[in-house]
């Protein structure tokens, strides 16, 4: 009885899914200002000429090099201002990608460090792909060249070791596996639909090890987003068969002059295609914004860049420097916003809605999602434990930007975007702790930039930017915890917010 409850409640699960927001903020209330246009007073928005960038040729294959013994470092130590961050797993690719077959064929080879303080008797992956029925196809793996199997239990596979992993030592990974991309539908971004092939969590990695939490792998959840992820190096070759003419490719970075597609201390690497893709772009010092849209969404895809090198600037000059060149934001035909490392993909639905008001779901979520690079891709957190470390950062990021860029919007911003929903709930719950999404959003979203701001208010802004600006550096390229941030923020501030977290933080 207990296991058919548990059944039925699944499958309404699943079925809601299907509507429900995928794992980003939606702002979609019913009768809020969406559409007003910007007061009088209001700055008028700029638009940035469009240039139209070079997209990469298809890919040819190219010798992958093996990959070379990562130095590795000491066992992890209490992050500090100067410590470095702890020795990065590496993943190469070659992956082929059939359209007519609709498959992925890959050859995966991971150099996995123990950067941990203790003896590992396993590794723990997350393997995403592995959810959907007769999609994720294992054909071979090997540990240090000798085949094992494991146990893959939903999107979790145990490999025993047969050795214990000593603190320092590496070993290699190889994994050879087909997918069978799925029907892009629903709030899923991952698969192929009519016009648009995305690749998202498309291959198996270690989750992180934590020596006091032990494997930080969570199951996942119709909404919100629940893995976590490594800082990771990433060099990937990718091959299109059966293409059609002109098929474009959106990447978490372009590819090098060699074809390879690399990127260092990043928390995954992701890929969209799609032959009807038009680019805008813009720069924001020394990054490349690339705008990837559909022709029917071209108002909006020609609008974001000029916003998105805004925000970019705004907070590089709040947070810190951004180690990348290169952005993608993605337009697809799903419910919401997601962000990923390199490159957010964000909703069609916001661009059929863009009326060249600032206030609207495509500004708002497109600074959002690029905020994540900061609060999700450099500083990492257990998204399905404490969603808020980074959702409540990039709602409030969103504040910063309207603030510094727009400061005649931001009152109209705080209406449209927060108080229209009436938040309640305290931000710190995991998403496995709402029954549904909205409930969800309202208290780790939309009170978390409340908590924000009180704090900022409480503390005075010379402290909170400060703040701000160190936790950012000292948790760069590692998975913050709250006991991270109010730590570093007590070095910041020695006034009394107490009854701030009391009013926003379950006991
Ligand atoms: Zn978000």
């Amino acid at each position: 009885m207990r296991r058919l409850r548990y059944d039925l409640v699944g499958l309404v699960m699943a079925a809601l899914s299907l509507w429900l927001g995928g794992c980003v903020y939606a702002a979609r209330p019913i009768t809020a200002p969406v559409t007003a246009t910007p007061p009088a007073t209001a700055t008028a928005t700029p638009f940035a000429p469009v240039t139209n960038t070079p997209f990469p040729p298809t890919m040819t294959p190219s010798n992958t090099p093996a990959a070379t013994a990562t130095p590795l470092a000491s066992p992890t130590p209490s992050p500090t201002a100067t410590s470095r961050p702890p020795a990065r797993p590496r993943y190469d690719f070659t992956a082929v990608l059939d359209f007519w077959a609709r498959t992925l064929t890959v050859d995966e080879r991971i150099v996995y460090p123990n950067a941990s303080p203790s003896a590992l008797d396993r590794l723990v992956l997350n393997v995403e792909p592995a959810q959907w029925p007769n999609v994720f196809h294992l054909e071979s793996v090997t540990l240090d060249g000798q085949p094992v199997r494991g146990t893959l239990n939903g999107t979790r596979w145990v490999l025993p070791l047969p050795q214990p992993l000593r603190p320092g030592q590496s070993l290699v990974l190889e994994i050879h596996y087909r997918l069978v991309l799925p029907y892009r539908t629903g709030s899923r971004i991952f698969g192929m639909d009519a016009r648009q092939t995305n690749l998202v969590d498309w291959y198996p990695f270690v989750v992180p090890y934590d020596p006091k939490q032990g494997w930080l792998w969570q199951k996942p959840w119709p909404f919100g987003d629940h893995l976590v992820y490594p800082s990771a190096d990433y060099d990937i070759v990718l091959t299109l068969k059966h293409a059609a003419a002109g098929t474009r490719i959106a990447a978490s970075a372009p590819p090098d002059a060699n074809g390879h597609y690399r990127l260092r201390a990043a928390r995954t690497f992701v890929f969209s295609l799609s032959p009807y893709f038009q680019t805008a772009t813009a720069k924001a010092g020394d990054i490349t914004i690339t705008s990837y849209y559909f022709p029917d969404l071209a108002a909006g895809g020609k609008a974001l860049p000029t916003y998105a090198s805004q925000a970019v600037a705004t907070y590089t000059q709040v947070y810190g420097a951004l180690p990348r060149r290169h952005l993608a934001i993605v337009a697809t035909d799903a419910p919401d916003g997601m962000e990923y490392s390199g490159l957010v993909f964000l909703s069609a639905n916001f661009y059929r809605t863009y009326n060249q008001a600032l206030v609207s779901n495509l500004v708002s979520l497109g600074v959002h999602e690029l905020s994540h690079q900061w609060w999700y891709d450099q500083v990492g957190n257990d998204q399905a434990l404490h969603p808020w470390m980074d959702e409540a950062l990039a709602v409030y990021s969103e504040w910063l930007f309207y603030q510094r860029n727009y400061p005649a919007d931001v009152r109209l911003w705080w209406g449209f975007r927060v108080n229209y929903f009436q938040p309640q709930g305290y931000i710190n719950r995991s998403i496995y702790d709402y029954p549904s999404f909205r409930p969800y959003v309202n208290a780790t979203y939309l009170q978390g930039a409340r908590f924000m701001e009180a704090l900022r208010r409480r503390i005075g802004d010379q402290a909170f930017f400060a703040f701000l600006r160190d936790y950012y550096t000292q948790m760069q390229g590692r998975i913050a915890t709250p006991q991270d941030f109010f730590r570093i923020l007590d070095t910041h501030t020695t006034k009394s917010y107490q009854d701030i977290v009391a009013r926003y933080f379950a006991p």
